[in-house]
């Protein structure tokens, strides 16, 4: 038996109490009508009590009609108002999005209109950033996917910390996030973008027992990179894209001619491919890293600047991305070093620097064993060369070592010298810097001591913004 067999339904309830309660709305009304009736007979007659009673009667009636009319008036109000209450709801669901609580893809879109409308009108600019989290799919296989999405949450609501109010910051989808920057030109944008890169990448995450998580950032401008949502987005999008081919946790720049030039040059590289080769070398550089304590992270810093200055020497973008995989695996070949070498604070004798002395060959074989990585095998062999021919493995001078290598042997003293390490604190930036320059010509390549003092001075330009 069903249950509507048995009582009435819901609907029926509703059906009923609906026409109940417009019965006994009319019933102030029939009763005027009847009074009114009444009232015309009596006149007719000439019943004066029964006259004045009928006349009372109808005024009491016409009052509590007036009062009926006035709350009426008064429900139709509230009803009015949570109508209203709901449809902002519903306007604010259909643009939030429900997982960071910020404005979603469609929110982001009428934004950029918005924007670019105003900033066409008065003739301002407006800056785009792009930018998408990177390795996002490790957090979520390591983690699980709730981690992932508490990490989202974390994200949005940090970027819009370092925001102004009128900045809007959406999640364009998954781990991609959009912000809008009106009256912003391309100078300002590119220094907001690193200041949201540089926050994010020094942020603990509640997550996992804490996390760090990166960003690659691409930045667009109205008018220089274009002037439509499309263009403009296009073109954010792309400079995300050679963000991340060189390197990932960096920003670029739609105009810098690094994108163009990854734009027509990358058509070759299947993503698959890419990807698995990426994340060999990202494998490889975390056990070196590893073995290595006090190091952790040395070989991504090393990365990072020994590709920044391959760009700065007016290398490719893809001998700049050669570096920067050599660089992450120079130090491969010290997982053949003895802990007791390899940790000792104190002098190495003799036998022990014939033994550390041997890593830049064994990092060079082993990676020559691995087909797409074969190339990198010179690189790694001489990161370790001095360009006045005291280096090691083969006392090689000047132009004899690699550029390459020239460039992570800089990179890599640059770096050993601003960290800490068990047996010296680290030095500060202009006294690494003074160092540098000191050994120019004897232990390092001038050029690229020229080249590295460039880049730092663009990172300072970036940082005191
Ligand atoms: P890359 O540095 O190249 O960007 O690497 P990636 O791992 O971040 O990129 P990929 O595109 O391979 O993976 C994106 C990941 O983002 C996979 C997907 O599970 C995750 N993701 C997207 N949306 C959500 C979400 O709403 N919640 C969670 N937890 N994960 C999400
Ligand atoms: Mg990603
Ligand atoms: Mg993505």
């Amino acid at each position: 038996m069903t249950p509507s067999a048995q009582s009435p339904s819901a609907e029926q309830n509703d059906a009923l109490a609906t026409t109940q309660s417009s019965r006994l709305a009319a019933l102030p009304y029939l009763a005027v009508a009847v009074v009114f009736g009444l009232l015309v007979d009596a006149q007719l007659g000439d019943s004066f009590f029964l006259g004045l009673s009928l006349t009372l009667t109808a005024v009491v009636i016409a009052g509590l009609v007036s009062l009926r009319q006035f709350i009426s008036q008064r429900e139709l109000l509230g009803v009015h108002r949570e109508l209203s209450a709901a449809h902002a709801e519903l306007a604010a669901l259909a643009t939030t999005d429900p997982l960071t609580g910020l404005p979603n893809h469609r929110a982001l879109v009428s934004a950029i209109d918005r924007e670019l409308a105003r900033s066409t009108r008065y003739d301002r600019g407006c800056g785009l950033l792009f930018f998408d989290i990177d390795h996002f799919k490790e957090l979520n296989d390591g983690c699980g996917h709730a981690a992932g999405d508490s990490a989202l949450g974390e994200l949005g609501a940090l970027v819009n910390r370092t925001l102004r109010s009128t900045d809007t910051l959406g999640r364009w989808g998954g781990e991609e996030f959009v912000v809008v920057l009106p009256e912003v030109d391309a100078d300002g944008a590119m220094m907001i973008a690193e200041r949201v890169r540089l926050t994010i990448a020094a942020h603990l995450f509640g997550v996992a027992g804490g996390a760090h998580l990166t960003v690659s950032v691409g930045v667009a401008a109205y008018p220089r990179d274009g002037c439509t949502r499309s263009e403009l987005l296009d073109a954010a999008d792309r400079a995300m894209y050679a963000a991340k081919w060189l390197g990932r946790n960096q920003t670029f720049s739609a105009a810098d001619p690094v994108v163009t030039s990854i734009d027509s040059s990358n058509g070759g590289v299947s993503e698959p491919d890419e990807r698995a080769m990426m994340e060999a070398v990202d494998a490889l550089a975390m056990l070196v890293d590893a073995r290595d304590k006090g190091t952790s992270e040395h070989s991504l810093h090393v990365a990072r600047m020994a590709q920044r200055v391959a760009l700065a020497l007016d290398r490719t973008p893809e001998q700049a991305r050669e570096v920067y995989l050599a660089a992450k695996l120079h130090d491969i070949g010290k997982v053949a070093v003895a802990d007791a070498i390899l940790h000792k604070t104190g002098r190495l004798t003799p036998e022990e620097w014939r033994s550390m002395r041997k890593h830049p060959t064994i990092g060079a074989d082993v990676v020559a064993r691995i087909g797409r990585l074969a190339d990198l095998a010179p690189i790694i062999r001489s990161h370790q060369e001095r360009y006045d021919g005291s280096g090691y493995p083969e006392g090689l001078t000047g132009e004899q070592i690699p550029l390459e290598a020239r460039i992570i042997g800089a990179a890599d003293a640059f770096d050993a010298m601003t960290s800490d390490r068990p047996y010296r604190k680290r030095m500060a930036v202009d006294d690494a810097r003074a160092e540098l320059r000191r050994c120019a010509g004897t232990q390092f390549d001038p050029d690229v001591v020229a080249a590295v003092e460039s880049v730092l001075e663009q990172e300072f330009a970036a940082h005191a913004a």
